[in-house]
């Protein structure tokens, strides 16, 4: 076993119970908020507690790992800042990272509730979160997420319910696919274009949505509701104009 697997399976490792946390979902805002005795949080009455594990212990798990580790954003803007996916108001919602551990580069994607105080904060935990699960670090709860919680349609409940290898690694349903021509259409992303986003993202599907799985239709569904104009102007003149200086 070389040095890389060993940090690889270490990320793979089960949590103790004590760095298992509970977060409250399905969350009726009718209600008044109250000290909760589950998580101790204090919220709206809540249908269900998910386990979950935090920032500061998936930090820890990849400093274990590898010391070393490091995640950078996919993009920047032109000020040397993390370019972030914003919404129509211009608040950021959205963070494509890249998380290296021990010389191997993955993709994750962190989301944030628009309006939140401390958006930037909140999407770097989200995409590490994010990207260290496809590590396999915390997949166990995220499985039993997609189980729970498949019903879910907060922006965390999209992320989860796309990120259940039970659920998500099979191929994108019908729906999925109708969902991503819609949403094509209605951000002007011709046809050509988004086989050259799903060719970028997925190599291995060589931009055909028949080879898409159905945790990656709902990440492209996902990109192509949050992401910001610029952001999908960006990435027409890299993919396309990749594209024709190759013709
Ligand atoms: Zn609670």
């Amino acid at each position: 076993v070389n040095d890389r697997d060993a940090a690889l399976t270490k990320l793979r490792e089960a949590f103790p119970d004590g760095a298992i946390d509970k977060l409250p979902k399905g969350i009726n805002k009718e209600q008044p908020k109250s000290r909760c005795d589950i998580c101790g949080g204090f919220h709206e009455p809540a249908r269900i507690h998910l386990d979950y594990v935090g920032h500061a212990a998936v930090t820890e798990r990849l400093l274990d790992a590898d010391p070393a580790w490091m995640w950078e954003p996919v993009a920047w803007m032109e000020d040397g800042r993390p370019l972030l996916d914003v919404d129509d108001k211009g608040r950021p919602v959205g963070l494509w990272i890249k998380l290296t551990v021990s010389g191997v580069t993955r993709l994750g994607y962190g989301t944030v509730e628009a309006g939140k105080t401390e958006p930037t904060k909140e999407l770097i935990g989200d995409a590490i979160r994010n990207a260290a699960m496809r590590f396999g670090v915390a997949l166990e709860l995220w499985r039993k997420h997609s189980d729970a919680d498949s019903a879910s349609v907060s922006t965390r409940g999209k992320q989860v319910s796309g990120a259940g290898a039970s659920n998500g690694s099979g191929a994108a349903s019908k729906a999925q696919i109708g969902k991503i021509h819609a949403t094509c259409k209605e951000r002007e992303v011709g046809e050509e274009f988004m086989r050259a986003i799903v060719a970028s993202k997925w190599p291995e599907s060589e931009g055909h949505l028949s080879k898409v799985t159905k945790a990656q239709a709902s990440e492209l569904i996902d990109f192509l509701t949050t992401a910001a104009d610029e952001r999908l102007d960006e990435l027409a003149s890299r993919l396309m104009g990749a594209q024709d200086a190759k013709a």
